[in-house]
């Protein structure tokens, strides 16, 4: 049975995955800092470090207990705005942890890496549809922070034994379908949590943000993809890498989109939402898409949740969470 140690598993796209790495019948330890992860997040019998990546003792720890055959990471800061105040912070985290989980992964002979990225060091593509081959010029300080570590990740594998799959997507939503996770946080600022919260009653009409985009409705369209189907797609990723692969940097999306119109009328055949119309949101591009071509050709992956469940399980998950 193989051993994957989990850095940042506490948090909403880690803790999803450790699940699904436990249904496939992987071993599983986890490393999280819990600055945004939830202790009760990470499932019984999985042993949580509770540690940081830009603390090499931390790290140092768990690699010498732990004999782990693989990593992935998930441990990043993603608060665009915030990481235009702080990008000190961004880049010592996001930059200089990858750096340590690598010295780490040195140290200890562990040779294979999955690495959460995102679509944001695209930048702003010029038609919306982000290839993998295309030009990074992120816009942001989170963006750039993701794409030096990304290329920080591709010297080491070229100069020490180790190789890796990145994977770049944009809007994650969903819960587990048995609500074994779902997004937890009190800075919800994403529009599926926001819909959901404002059906539950827990806010108000939401504000949809902008109806002048050259999109047919008018409204945003943005690439949603399901957090348990991520999280399957990260473990073909790992899989891909144990069966002797070589490596690869991979978009994970749906190839389509949604406007931002669209999911309202979606949320309404579930529960009432209403909501009212604002101005644009500065810095939002009309249309962001994450071709996934090259996930179905190399690990024959692609979304099968549909943006009902995207929102249902998280409407579920919420009611859970009841204000
Ligand atoms: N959006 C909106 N109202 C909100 C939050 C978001 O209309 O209260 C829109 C936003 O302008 C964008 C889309 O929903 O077009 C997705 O935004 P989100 O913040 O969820 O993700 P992003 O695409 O910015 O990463």
């Amino acid at each position: 049975m193989k051993k994957v140690l989990v850095i940042g598993g506490a948090g909403y796209i880690g803790s999803h995955v450790v699940l699904e790495l436990l249904d496939q019948n992987f071993e599983v330890v986890v490393l999280d800092n819990l600055s945004t992860g939830h202790k009760e997040l990470v499932p019984k019998g999985v042993k949580l470090y509770v540690g940081d990546i830009t603390n090499y003792d931390d790290l140092k720890e768990v690699f010498k207990t732990e004999k782990v055959d693989a990593v992935m990471d998930f441990a990043a800061k993603i608060v665009v705005p915030e990481s235009v105040k702080e990008p000190l912070s961004y880049y010592h985290n996001n930059l200089e942890g990858v750096r340590l989980i690598l010295e780490a992964m040195v140290e200890f002979g562990v040779k294979h890496l999955v690495f959460s990225s995102t679509a944001a060091v695209y930048g702003e593509p010029e038609n919306g549809v982000c290839q993998e081959d295309d030009l990074k010029i992120p816009i942001n300080p989170y963006g750039e922070s993701k794409l030096a570590a990304e290329n920080l990740i591709k010297w080491s594998s070229k100069a020490y034994d180790l190789d890796y799959v990145i994977f770049r997507y944009f809007n994650v939503a969903g819960a587990d379908s048995r609500l074994r996770s779902g997004l937890i946080s009190d800075k919800l600022t994403h529009i599926v949590p926001i819909i959901t919260e404002s059906m539950l009653g827990y806010r108000g009409p939401i504000s949809v943000f902008g109806f002048d985009y050259p999109t047919p409705d008018g409204t945003c369209i943005r690439d949603y993809i399901h957090v348990t189907d991520l999280a399957i797609a990260h473990i073909e990723g790992l899989k891909y890498l144990l069966n002797g692969n070589k490596s690869a940097e991979i978009n994970l999306g749906s190839n389509a989109g949604y406007s931002v119109l669209e999911l309202v009328n979606e949320a309404n055949t579930i529960s009432k939402l209403s909501y009212t119309k604002g101005p644009r949101r500065e810095g939002d591009p009309a249309v962001l898409i994450a071709s996934n071509k090259r996930a179905k050709k190399l690990l024959n992956w692609e979304p099968t949740r549909n943006l009902k469940e995207i929102i249902k399980s998280d409407y579920e998950f919420r009611k859970t969470r009841k204000k």
